[in-house]
């Protein structure tokens, strides 16, 4: 009975705003180390400021605004960053204050929804279909959110808001910095339409170039494109790209759970011993665990194989790759080697597949450039911060231990939930 009343509150205030069935949020600091640095250290404001290793070596983490004129971004090998704006102020990365701040701003975000997706120490996905009866339009949710990041941290966020996560992220860098872009679904696909193909989830410096030979520049025209077209030359990326383009995206928000690895198990209807047989059983899983990954834009940087024998022995072997993948050849290519060590042992009732430390595919920190050590720096304060607040943040999955077991904590991946025979592992401390 309670149910149904709210069900039909819902229906009421959403009739005359069929746009805004589901609400996403999209938001995003602006220059956010720098920026901190700027309120901490007032000589630093209104200069130029790059946050980074106080070296030659390593990359720019972020470069203030009054640097960005000068072509200075991310990600920039910091020789070149200094060789094109000499007159910037180097600072090196407090990394402790910035999770301070990120705490705050998660905490925020969480004011406001039941359901949020950090995507980085400062970024978030919140998922607020049905809420405008709280806060009232999507540009008053936009407001209320920048205003209150103001209020407690003294510094700008830029949201962005759509039907789709997709949108809300595009829609969040539009007008930054300090950016507020609304985009109700029924107009997404005409607001993406006339911006490069670069802008697509997923189409990077090797993509792109494939685009343009194929006579596609903009959004719109990959929205226009013919669907096989788009499969036989860019495969089930193409489909991707185009539902992309068309601002399809069912990508729910997920909240943290802390599930570190995706697991494909298969249990056998009869032993198996021949390494062919394996192998195809290892291909299987592979292919599912890499269309579950690329499903949600994860990435992952280990592959573990798990044989189960006839006297129900449990033999595992793992490996980490030199960088995330998401592909289910290269999980097999390292599934194949792990066999060696175990396929004297059989025979086999059960072959499975599990891959682990997760990543998000377009994780703006890049955190594999980070070329001098902070990357460990930044990953135990990440561990405490999931300690702390658990699964109201995005934790990169600390490195292996030699041990072979893994440890630390995951990104939040709940759609790997039960089904098919998959399951989530959470190993052991
Ligand atoms: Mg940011």
């Amino acid at each position: 009975m309670h149910e149904r009343l709210i069900l039909v509150v819902y229906t009421v205030v959403n009739r005359p705003m069929n746009d805004w069935r589901r609400i996403v949020v999209h938001a995003d600091m602006d220059a956010f180390y720098a920026s901190v640095e700027q309120l901490d250290d007032p000589s630093l404001r209104g200069k130029p400021v790059l946050i980074g290793p106080n070296s030659y070596r390593g990359v720019v983490l972020t470069a203030s605004y009054e640097a960005r004129p000068y072509g200075v971004g991310s990600a920039m090998p910091v020789a070149e960053a200094r060789r094109r704006c000499p007159d910037a102020i180097m600072v090196s990365p407090r990394i402790g204050r910035y999770q301070e701040i990120s705490r705050q701003i998660m905490q925020i975000f969480t004011d406001f929804s039941p359901s949020v997706e950090a995507l980085s120490l400062d970024e978030a996905f919140l998922e607020m279909s049905g809420s405008m009866h709280i806060f009232g339009s999507p540009e008053r949710i936009g407001r209320k959110i920048k205003d209150a990041v103001l209020n407690a941290t003294g510094l700008n966020i830029s949201v962005g808001i759509s039907g789709t996560k997709y949108v809300a992220k595009v829609a969040s860098a539009h007008e930054k910095p300090n950016g507020l872009t609304v985009v109700p679904q029924s107009s997404a696909e005409a607001w993406l339409a006339p911006m490069p193909v670069s802008r697509l989830w997923g189409v990077g410096v090797k993509t792109a170039p494939r685009l343009h030979a194929i006579g596609l520049t903009t959004i719109g025209e990959v929205a226009a494109a013919d669907l096989r077209f788009l499969v036989h030359h860019l495969g089930s990326q193409g489909a991707h790209f185009h539902a992309l383009a068309q601002a399809r995206d069912p990508r729910k928000v997920n909240r943290i759970k802390g599930a570190r690895s995706l697991g494909s198990d298969r249990t056998l209807h009869k032993d198996i011993s021949a390494r062919e047989e394996i192998e195809i059983h290892l291909r299987r899983s592979a292919e599912r665990i890499a269309r579950r990954l690329r499903a949600r834009d994860y990435m992952a940087r280990g592959v573990r194989i798990r044989l189960k024998t006839n006297r129900f022995v449990l033999l595992s072997r793992q490996q980490q790759l030199s960088k995330p993948t998401d592909t289910a050849d290269d999980f097999h290519v390292v599934a194949r080697q792990l066999l060696d060590h175990l396929i004297g042992q059989g025979p086999f009732r059960l072959v499975g597949m599990a891959v682990f430390d997760l990543s998000w595919r377009h994780d703006p920190l890049q955190l594999d450039l980070f070329a001098d050590g902070t990357i460990r720096k930044l990953e135990t304060t990440m561990d405490k911060l999931a300690a702390r607040f658990g699964r109201d943040v995005v934790i990169r999955a600390r490195d292996l231990g030699r041990s072979g077991t893994v440890s630390g904590p995951g990104v939040n991946l709940d759609f790997l939930d039960e089904r098919e025979g998959e399951r989530v592992t959470r190993p052991e401390r």
